[in-house]
């Protein structure tokens, strides 16, 4: 059987972070069953179209999923395990808003199937978390942690961000040290951006960001650290102790195949990559009654086999151990060397890329200016005869 990862979008968070640009909407009425009714006629539709896969993977993001209540969620999950046909090891994450989450809850979660959960922690220093806006504080972290470990978890990872405005490299350090004591199997370490249509965007004149050295300074020094510690980097933004690797995000950057449900969800299924429009709204009157589900769709691209090679390297080079030129070869029918060698070459004189084993694959300065490399090789429009 063919392998798929799904992902379901949960868009409601308690309020917006103020770096945040993913699609949700503020409540305080928790998540609508209406939504969940809109979520599982989606998922009557892929269930059929999905006979022939096995779900290896399951990624309930948001927005915040931990906002559903330990009946709904059992309720999502008895869908799930209906429509699909889900494999017995699936790895199955929710991401959890520390703010949110109570041991019962937890345990209803372990419960319903949920085998790993993604804390969104973000910091252990008091004003990072203040700057940000989110909704919870430094002993909310630590108990969220305890409690997960408490309800039977083992497999938790924490998101930690860095670069944010006023911080500090020992604000930085400070945090992985209490991320260090938990020791949690995975950490997702991510750098600010600034995003359009955000509060930070719309207060960035004022904002006290660190200047591009202490940012990279940031980054260099937090990754030995996490190194030090276990952690190993295998892709640019994620580190995990041996065999810890979020096997559904891994799925993304291998150009595997998955399904998205939900207002803002994307998918990669059958050559194709296409998402939906970011409006609930319109996401759940298209599943009512007379609704008609054309209109949700936000863009639908078919890959040229031209553009599946380009997008492979492109996404492949993301992870530590890279391009496999055997593999590369299996999957195209071309050889790396022939297509990219030339292109890559300045970048091994330059230590920025490694020759491995197998292939070839960033060094650690390389990954950190993986965007701008990347965007000097890779040419979606290249002809690629037999392609
Ligand atoms: S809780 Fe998560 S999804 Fe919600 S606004 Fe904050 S960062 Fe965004």
């Amino acid at each position: 059987m063919k392998k798929l990862g799904l992902y379901i979008h949960i868009p409601f968070c308690i309020q917006k972070c103020r770096y945040c640009d993913f699609y949700s909407v503020p409540t305080n009425a928790g998540v609508p069953d209406e939504y969940l009714e809109a979520l599982y006629k989606h998922m009557d539709e892929y269930g059929l179209q999905t006979q022939e896969y096995c779900v290896d993977t399951v990624f309930l993001g948001g927005g915040t999923p931990s906002l559903l209540t330990e009946k709904q969620m059992a309720s999502l999950f008895k869908k799930i395990y209906r429509d699909f046909n889900v494999a017995k090891k699936a790895e199955i994450t929710v991401e959890a808003n520390p703010g949110t989450i109570d041991k019962n809850k937890l345990r209803a979660y372990l419960k319903a199937g949920i085998n790993r959960l993604s804390l969104g922690v973000q910091s252990f220093c008091g004003g990072d978390l203040g700057v940000c806006g989110r909704i919870h504080g430094v002993n909310e972290n630590i108990e969220a942690f305890r409690i997960a470990r408490d309800a039977g978890f083992s497999n938790i990872s924490m998101d930690i961000m860095f670069g944010l405005p006023d911080q500090t490299m020992a604000d930085i350090v400070s945090t992985l040290n209490t991320v260090f004591k938990l020791s949690p199997e995975h950490i997702s370490f991510y750098g600010l951006k600034i995003e359009e249509g955000t509060p930070f965007h719309d207060m960035r004149d004022s904002l006290s960001l660190p200047n591009e050295d202490s940012e990279s300074e940031m980054y260099f020094v937090s990754r030995e650290l996490m190194q030090q510690n276990g952690y190993f980097q295998y892709e640019i933004s994620n580190f995990a102790k041996k065999n810890k690797f979020c096997r559904h995000n891994v799925k993304y950057w291998n150009g595997d195949e998955y399904l998205g449900v939900g207002p803002a969800a994307h998918s990669y299924f059958s050559g194709k990559r296409f998402s939906f429009k970011r409006d609930l709204g319109l996401y759940i009157d298209s599943f009512s009654e007379n609704g008609a589900q054309e209109g949700i769709i936000d863009e639908m691209i078919d890959i040229p086999p031209s553009a599946r090679v380009a997008e492979y390297v492109m996404l492949r080079m993301r992870l530590s151990d890279g391009i496999d030129c055997e593999k590369f070869h299996k999957l195209f029918g071309r050889d790396f060397d022939s297509l990219y060698y030339e292109k890559i070459r300045p970048y091994i004189s330059s230590g920025h890329i490694l020759r491995t084993e197998k292939g070839y694959a960033f060094s650690p300065d390389g990954m950190y200016v993986s965007n701008y490399i990347l965007s000097r090789i890779i040419d979606f429009d290249m002809t690629i005869p037999g392609a």
